[in-house]
């Protein structure tokens, strides 16, 4: 009998006993090729003997000190590489400083209270709204979930959280109109933004948070073209901060290190983790423009917000070996490379499939959408649970694949995300495409016909 409380009750979960490259090996002994690295984590893969070295090397030396105290070497290097590199890859660049927690719902409570702190700060105290995007998640804190537009993550708890003003997502396999190019419905959606902003008053709104590739809730889906550069400019007319959600598709997933640098607009603030420590060591990042940073310096001198482990000297010191790990190693090309031979296996093997949709992302940061018919892009029945499904067929399969059920129309859909470590080679590409086959082939036979309208 287990003591330790699992999210999922009824569940008999294998025990995780090592990890070898691309590779999870539990304790009897089967192997899972690891094609979703965790939740987008595990860039690295699992044994990355760099990154191991730093750890063993931090922890001898000094494993922790409190921010309130001290600074740490570690936190300061990793700060130095992650802004150098932000000033190399995002054009117009805005991000100077860099707040370090311990992961993304963190950061994304760092951010929308900075966002709060700043306008304090400058004297415009009206500015608290957070306007977001419907189908997002930025973490299951209650700030956080507050301005996430995951209806089924948000739904028990909606007595308790603060409001927030919600846009349309871009998703343009669901909302783009037929006939419409990709740059007209970019537009449109934008739009939606300045819709709220005139709405609400542009004195009142603080921030808007969204992910430049949706993860958690959608599976894998990219702003179209032209998208974010009319967010950004929105924002700037109104005076609305830009906060962009890099948690899961930042840190080199789309094959930039910066998600944000492949749209060519730099954010306010920008939150990172997963791929940050790579699952190494517990960390995240919360990283902001001197504007804000200098607002607070010269003025109340004090950011009314922190934890007790920012800025780990021993999960900055894992960071930034994975960070150079993928800077000194060029590990993003492969991202490119491998991105796009699995995207073009997918392609092969699902592009007529009578029920993925839709087939999406950048880099290695893809999904499917799996639709009961793809006439009409109708779900499948929510209480069949489909996405569950896939991912036990591949469990028992020997893969790990990331399924997901997002609200689509009101109702939830089912997407399989992948997002396997950059270190994957051609034979990765081929078991992952060969056993997510088979586990949709076995998760679609045991669905009741029922099931589809
Ligand atoms: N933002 C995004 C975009 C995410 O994908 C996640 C995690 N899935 C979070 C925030 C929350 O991160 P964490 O689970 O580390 O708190």
């Amino acid at each position: 009998m287990s003591h330790v409380f699992h999210r999922q009750s009824n569940a008999a979960y294998p025990v995780a006993v090592a990890g070898d490259g691309p590779w999870l090996i539990d304790d009897q002994g089967r192997r899972y090729l690891d094609a979703c690295g965790g939740a987008a984590v595990c860039c690295l893969g699992h044994s990355d003997a760099t990154v191991r070295e730093a750890i063993r090397e931090q922890a001898e030396s000094l494993a922790y000190a409190h921010s309130a105290f001290f600074t740490t070497r570690a936190a300061e290097n990793l700060a130095n590489h992650l802004i150098a590199r932000a000033e190399a890859e995002i054009p117009d660049n805005r991000l100077d400083k860099v707040y370090f927690v311990s992961g993304g719902s963190e950061a994304a409570e760092a951010a929308l209270k900075l966002a709060r702190q700043y306008f304090l700060e400058i004297g415009q105290p009206t500015r608290h709204r957070v306007i977001a995007r419907r189908q997002s998640y930025h973490g299951n804190t209650l700030g956080a979930l507050s301005v996430g537009g995951n209806q089924w993550r948000r739904e028990p708890f909606e007595p308790m959280l603060m409001p927030a003003t919600h846009i349309a997502p871009c998703y343009a396999y669901r909302d783009r109109a037929e006939g419409e190019s990709e740059e007209a419905y970019g537009r449109r959606a934008a739009d939606e933004l300045e819709a709220a902003i005139l709405d609400l008053g542009s004195e009142t709104v603080a921030a808007f948070i969204a992910e430049p590739v949706v993860g958690a809730t959608a599976g894998a889906v990219p702003a179209v073209p032209g998208y974010l550069t009319r967010i950004r400019d929105i924002c700037d007319r109104h005076g609305v901060l830009l906060i962009l959600d890099e948690v899961m598709c930042g840190m080199g997933r789309t094959g930039h290190l910066f998600a944000c640098a492949e749209d060519g607009v730099s954010p306010d603030i920008l939150l990172s983790a997963k791929g940050l420590g790579a699952g190494y060591q517990p960390i995240g990042a919360m990283l902001c423009s001197a504007r804000i940073h200098d607002a607070i310096a010269g003025g109340s001198g004090f950011f009314q917000h922190g934890h007790t482990y920012m800025g780990h000297a021993t999960a900055c010191a894992a960071a930034l070996a994975v960070q150079r790990r993928l800077h000194d190693d060029g590990l993003l090309d492969n991202v490119g490379v491998q991105g796009s031979a699995l995207r073009a296996a997918l392609e092969a093997a699902f592009g007529q499939h009578p029920h993925v949709g839709d087939i999406r992302g950048r880099g290695l940061l893809l999904g499917l959408e799996l639709v009961a018919d793809r006439a009409t892009k109708a779900p499948f029945d929510a209480a069949v649970r489909l996405n569950a499904r896939v991912k036990r067929e591949a469990m028992a399969r020997g893969l790990m694949c990331y399924p997901m059920g997002g609200t689509i129309d009101g109702r939830r859909g089912d997407h399989v995300m992948l997002a396997p470590p950059f270190i994957i080679g051609p034979e990765h590409v081929s078991e992952i495409v060969e056993k997510l086959g088979q586990a949709l082939a076995a998760a679609l036979e045991s669905t009741p016909a029922a099931a589809r309208p």
